[in-house]
């Protein structure tokens, strides 16, 4: 019981000091879509990894099916839906570096990291 108070202090401490902006530009609309798309670092890697990117605003779970019916067809759509959802997580994984350690990784090394995932998932699926 006792534990379990101090780490809802804990918890309660650490959301007063998260700052419910974005980090990287300080935009506050849409805090979630933003980060994963539209962020500047965001869209360079979107673009990086040769995938459709949003120009309008949609919620997170509406924008997926947006990007699925983009790739759907494609000649390589398992691919890219792999690539797209390894992405999506590398970039909240990004957001989350810098919010909690300080720590920036480049749109560079995010979509790189993420094609070697989606090909070592990919190879280890069939
Ligand atoms: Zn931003």
């Amino acid at each position: 019981m006792h534990e379990g108070l101090a780490v809802k202090g804990k918890l309660q401490i650490r959301m007063h000091t998260v700052n419910p902006m974005c980090v990287r530009c300080e935009s506050a609309t849409k805090i979630t879509i933003h980060c994963l798309l539209h962020c500047h670092e965001s869209k360079t890697a979107w673009t990086l990894a040769d995938l459709p990117l949003m120009t309008h605003h949609l919620e997170p779970w509406r924008w997926w099916l947006w990007l699925l019916e983009q790739l759907n067809g494609v000649g390589n759509a398992k691919t890219q839906i792999t690539l797209a959802a390894i992405l999506t997580w590398q970039i909240w994984k990004m957001r989350n570096l810098k919010v909690f350690e300080g720590k920036a990784l480049s749109p560079h090394e995010v979509v790189s990291i993420s094609r070697s995932m989606a090909t070592e998932f990919l190879s280890s699926s069939h």
